[in-house]
């Protein structure tokens, strides 16, 4: 069984749109596919719809939070009951103000010399959950950097950057409880990516997993081996489930669906603490 619970659709800042992925998925082997975009379930119905047989799709979404000290990270929400009005409208806050702060920042690029403008980068973001690799896009293609991580430094659009704006962010403890509330499983993505800033304690995970946290991901591009066998050690001390995941973005970055992958055991663990939504296999 090939697992893999971490991808990007077109409904937010992925390049496939949600049934593009799902075939792309099921032609790479592929067994089961999450798509999690960030803060929002938009692409869920068109991901079900082109469902090709022998692919099991896990509906989930990626949660904008913020921890300690102002520390920005991620959950993913797996299975949870997308109606369920609380956790809901804690995403239509983020989404919402994803809007604003994609503005300011293109107008932070624009005092910066470059020319991009927001109808382009809104053009780009087509409808998705707006973020920063839309604006990276347009910079992108203003000639400004050479590809969407290149957007990522302190020149431009990094955490902290020059042309960086803050967004909405759910505080983590209160995410991992509409989550589960809304009858879904979190699990905190990639905890020790550094490269893209700071990343909260062992303490932090500590009191998330107090808090219901169900799992952390471990195996992700963004994370060596010393910081996944660290993450390893953490898990079982916890007795947090542990997940493996390519974080696919389509073509805005170079990891393929498949590359990192979950084992069985986890994904069934998963499955079976959900009561929120059933993975849908055709
Ligand atoms: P936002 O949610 O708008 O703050 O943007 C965060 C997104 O930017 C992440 O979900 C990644 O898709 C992308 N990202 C973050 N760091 C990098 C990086 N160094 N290179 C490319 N993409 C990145
Ligand atoms: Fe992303
Ligand atoms: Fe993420
Ligand atoms: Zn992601």
């Amino acid at each position: 069984m090939r697992i893999d619970l971490h991808t990007h659709s077109t409904a937010s800042d992925g390049t496939d749109s949600p049934a593009e992925l799902v075939r792309a998925a099921r032609a790479v082997g592929l067994d089961v596919v999450a798509l999690t975009d960030h803060d929002t379930t938009a692409g869920w119905a068109a991901a079900v719809e082109a469902l090709p047989a022998g692919l099991t799709l896990v509906r989930g979404a990626e949660i904008s939070c913020v921890a300690e000290g102002g520390i920005s990270l991620h959950m993913l929400a797996y299975l949870f009951d997308p109606a369920e009005p609380e956790f809901a409208r804690a995403r239509e806050l983020v989404r919402t103000d994803r809007v604003r702060r994609a503005e300011a920042m293109v107008e932070r690029c624009r005092e910066l010399g470059a020319p991009i403008t927001w109808a382009r980068v809104r053009e780009i973001a087509a409808g998705g959950a707006v973020g920063r690799p839309h604006v990276a896009t347009a910079l992108v293609e203003a000639g400004v950097v050479a590809d969407v991580s290149g957007a990522f430094t302190a020149e431009w659009l990094k955490d902290g950057g020059r042309a960086f704006v803050p967004k909405y962010e759910i505080h983590a403890v209160d995410a991992v409880r509409l989550i589960t509330g809304a009858g879904g499983v979190a699990v905190f993505a990639h905890p020790g990516a550094t490269k893209r800033g700071r990343t909260v304690s062992d303490d932090t995970i500590a009191e998330l997993a107090a808090a219901g946290l169900a799992g952390v991901e471990v195996d992700h591009l963004d994370h060596d081996d010393a910081m996944r066998v660290h993450l390893r050690g953490l898990a079982k001390e916890l007795r947090l489930i542990t997940t493996g995941s390519s974080d696919y973005h389509g073509t805005r970055k170079t990891i393929n669906l498949g590359e990192i992958t979950t084992d069985p055991e986890s994904y069934g663990a998963i499955a079976e603490l959900a009561t929120g939504a059933r993975p849908i296999t055709p």
